[in-house]
């Protein structure tokens, strides 16, 4: 089978000078499968920074936090310099997500590139423009003030006709590329984030807990599915047209661009929706729950949130350069001062995936493992875990005042215990699946005495807590609960 169509790129996280991905991938030859030499499918930067702002649009508010003053929708936006993430962001009651971008950054913004889960509207447009970013990327579906009306005597729709305008106006002024940046995905890319989901660490939990696996995954994926789509996608077909040509998109109203346009959506939110299914939502009371029996330093992070950083970190997975394992790291901090971002106080350290060094050549290093190689020619030696570039690429200076956290998608293992003690980290969210074991050229016998920081592992609440067992969410994107805050069980689990 041929391995066309499957993107490979060895460029570490994200930090080449060259962003543009139809220069910066490397294929690979189509003689042999892709997967047979060890070559998984990789999401491309674009469409993981674009999963990326969709994903923070849906960052766990409380109800009282939802814009819903004006007419403006919630949005996403990740922040991108030279390649590397700078920020992720939401709109908050007070700010769009795009003037959130200015408050937070003011002149780093310069340069940058943005991807924003909906086309701004002309107030952040002009801001945008203003600061000198470089390329402004959006999700193609409704704009942030709604374009979806029918009734054009509708004041508010009039006015969303009169911002669509204006911005376009902005756009056809300013030198600055503000464009849909939508990538179609290798062949077998969707069937690949199916079953790393379905037999991620957070899923192989649950098995070894006796519960259908597959069924727990299936459920969720679809609930997930139907979720998004309702928000990201507009079903009807001459509404959508309606709402691109609104926003300047004629080009991509006519056959066959509209069909692929609408194929592309689709197919990243399936992937969005099985990323986020590898961590269920509190599915018999799962979450993440802390073994300490001193409950040391600060208060743990709602189990929404805490989730919702995870499937960050499991959507940087999704770009792993190791052939064999994804993994994924988020750093975020807790500052003392409520912001104006819909994050709250919570702000972007840094983020990775594991990776070769940047600037590696294609095969340039081994990319074997035990199974395949001698010692020497083994990959481990090589390659770059995502805590490592998480740290290394941090975005934001990790504060001792302030409560740092590190979300990763598999349990840290030696090489990495002490890094993450000394660059401190005050609080882990995580799974301890491979905890104590010995894995072939990796150990993870560490992580237990990685002291000083508090850890928080993914389980089933303890039983024989007092606290009692929230229910299930629905899909606990937007709803939060104070009484899911990851309490401290403060008995140890029976093993
Ligand atoms: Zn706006
Ligand atoms: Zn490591």
């Amino acid at each position: 089978m041929a391995a066309s169509g499957s993107r490979r790129s060895f460029d570490g996280n994200g930090s080449v000078p060259n962003c543009d991905e139809s220069r910066d991938v490397t294929d690979v030859g189509v003689q042999t499968d892709a997967r047979v030499q060890g070559l998984a499918p990789r999401l491309s930067k674009v469409n993981l920074f674009t999963l990326l702002s969709l994903w923070m649009e849906l960052f766990p508010k409380k109800e009282q936090e939802h814009r819903g003053i004006d007419a403006t929708a919630d949005s996403g936006l990740v922040v991108v310099q030279e390649c590397r993430v700078l920020g992720l962001h939401c709109s908050s009651v007070q700010l769009h997500a795009g003037q959130v971008a200015v408050v937070k950054h003011g002149p780093r913004l310069k340069g940058c590139d943005l991807y924003f889960s909906r086309k701004p509207c002309s107030t952040c447009l002009k801001m945008l423009i203003n600061a000198g970013v470089n390329r402004i990327s959006y999700w193609p579906s409704d704009a942030e003030i709604s374009l979806l009306s029918t009734d054009d005597a509708d004041p508010s729709h009039q006015e969303a006709i009169l911002d669509a305008t204006a911005a376009e106006r902005l756009k056809s002024n300013s030198r600055i590329h503000i464009c849909v940046l939508l990538q179609s995905l290798g062949s077998n890319m969707l069937q690949f984030v199916d079953e790393t989901s379905q037999n991620c660490d957070f899923l192989e939990k649950i098995a070894a807990d006796d519960l259908d696996v597959a069924e727990v995954f299936r459920r969720e994926r679809w609930s997930n599915l139907s979720d998004l789509v309702g928000r990201f996608f507009v079903d009807d077909e001459e509404q959508h047209r309606y709402v691109l040509n609104k926003m300047g998109l004629e080009n991509f109203c006519v056959e066959p661009n509209f069909s692929n346009l609408r194929q592309h959506m689709k197919d990243l939110i399936k992937i969005l929706a099985s990323v986020a299914a590898g961590v269920p939502v509190l599915q018999r009371g799962y979450g993440f729950f802390t073994r300490d029996l001193q409950v040391l330093g600060s208060s743990a992070l709602p189990q929404d949130v805490v989730r919702h950083c995870i499937i960050q970190a499991r959507l940087l997975a999704c770009r792993t350069e190791d052939p064999k394992v994804g993994v994924g790291a988020v750093i975020w901090a807790e500052g003392k001062q409520s912001q104006c971002d819909g994050t709250g106080r919570l702000y972007l350290v840094g983020c990775g995936y594991n990776a070769y060094p940047v600037g590696s050549g294609y095969a340039e290093y081994p990319q074997m493992d035990h199974r395949q190689e001698e010692r020497q020619n083994r990959k481990y030696r090589y390659i770059l875990h995502a805590e490592q570039n998480a740290l290394t690429f941090r975005s934001a200076e990790i504060k001792d005042e302030d409560n740092t956290m590190m979300f990763v998608t598999k349990c840290p293992c030696d090489e990495c215990i002490p890094l993450i003690g000394c660059a401190g980290i005050k609080q882990i969210y995580t799974t301890d699946l491979d905890s104590g074991k010995v894995k072939h050229d990796i150990s993870y016998l560490r992580f237990n005495e990685l002291s000083g920081v508090q850890k928080f592992i993914w389980q089933q609440r303890c039983s024989d807590s007092e606290e009692p067992a929230a229910p299930p969410m629905s899909n606990g994107c937007l709803k939060r609960r104070d009484e899911d805050t990851a309490f401290q069980c403060n008995k140890r689990l029976r093993s």
